[in-house]
């Protein structure tokens, strides 16, 4: 059994507190592989920020669970090496299928877990999830639960279609399972095609694909039923315009692929919504500098060659999501 609180991490519960009542949110960036974790951890000491590293079901499988444990013990001693004397890095698991794997993971030295039970009949949910909540909070982790369902691909989650969250039934389910935070639908939704062309709308003067806005009234009307409680949404890349035009530039297909617009993110920052999840814009960023790099130099075969500006580009967009999006930087404790 290992402590988060020995290997430096910190769970949620301050963050999110702070993040709601100061109007805006934590990111919570997805990680595979080295590049990655250097490139958010680059960012969010360079920006001031607390960030979220999360690990999947399918990042546990491709990177190994211990592996992934080791390099966010290494993501805290990096931040202070880099400057950052008091980092405020979070271990979560992203979508914990049942309570076992969300126990592995708080007893490998997770500070967060998700259960994600959204696609159980309600009371299966509730009942899951309250047995992961009192297992996590004897050692002082949290947890984020689900209501509604997210359509869209994300590792081995798949929904058709979405369900709203109905928020008559929140109150009832953040008392019984003793949450932390909730997960809600809203309208995003995992992957880099969260919408089909026939969804959106053209804009008249650029001719791009303008998806359908998010459900704010959904939003709002659970805000008001718990108030001030942390909200969380899933399923939020932007998928850049830029990054696809440069992968399809450079040999990629691509065909309208589709994100949240960065302004309907922004607005929710503001609400009780403090964690945003973004896996697939840091999946564009390192794809798109690849092939680019891939074609301008034909010759080069040392990784380091291509996952350096690979690492940038991440470092680059993660940066932008944190000042120009999610508000989070300079909200450290202490720095
Ligand atoms: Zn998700």
């Amino acid at each position: 059994m290992i402590n988060y609180k020995d290997l430096g991490l910190v769970n949620t519960r301050e963050m999110f507190k702070r993040a709601v009542d100061g109007g805006y949110a934590i990111p919570a960036f997805n990680f595979n592989t080295m590049e990655q974790m250097q490139a958010i951890v680059q960012a969010a000491v360079e920006t001031k920020s607390p960030v979220i590293m999360q690990v999947s079901k399918g990042a546990r499988k491709y990177a190994n669970p211990t592996i992934l444990r080791f390099m966010a013990e290494g993501a805290v001693a990096y931040a202070k090496e880099l400057g950052c004397e008091h980092p405020e890095i979070v271990l979560h698991l992203d979508h914990g299928d049942s309570f076992e794997t969300c126990k592995d993971c708080i007893d490998m030295g997770f500070s967060s877990v998700m259960f994600d039970g959204s696609a159980l009949p309600y009371e299966e949910n509730i009942k899951i999830s309250r047995q992961v909540v009192e297992y996590a909070h004897k050692f002082d982790v949290t947890v984020e639960c689900e209501l509604g369902v997210l359509a869209g691909v994300e590792d081995e989650v798949a929904a058709e279609v979405s369900h709203y969250t109905k928020p008559e039934e929140v109150i009832d389910f953040a008392t019984r399972t003793g949450c932390d935070s909730l997960a809600i639908s809203i309208g995003t939704s995992h992957g880099a095609y969260k919408f089909k062309p026939e969804q959106c709308t053209r804009d008249p003067k650029t001719g791009k694909l303008v998806p359908p806005p998010l459900a704010f009234d959904v939003l709002h009307q659970i805000e008001k039923k718990l108030p001030g409680f942390p909200i969380v949404l899933h399923g939020s890349s932007s998928v850049p315009q830029d990054e696809v035009d440069t992968i399809n530039a450079y040999g990629g297909k691509l065909p309208d692929a589709i994100g949240i617009p960065e302004e309907q993110l922004r607005e929710a920052a503001k609400s009780a919504v403090c964690k945003i999840n973004i896996d697939s814009d840091s999946r564009l960023a390192m794809t798109a500098a690849i092939r680019k790099h891939f074609v301008e130099f034909p010759s080069h075969f040392d990784p380091r060659q291509y996952l350096t500006p690979a690492r940038d580009n991440m470092k680059k967009m993660y940066i932008h999501k944190i000042v120009n999006v999610l508000g989070s930087d300079g909200k450290l404790a202490q720095c």
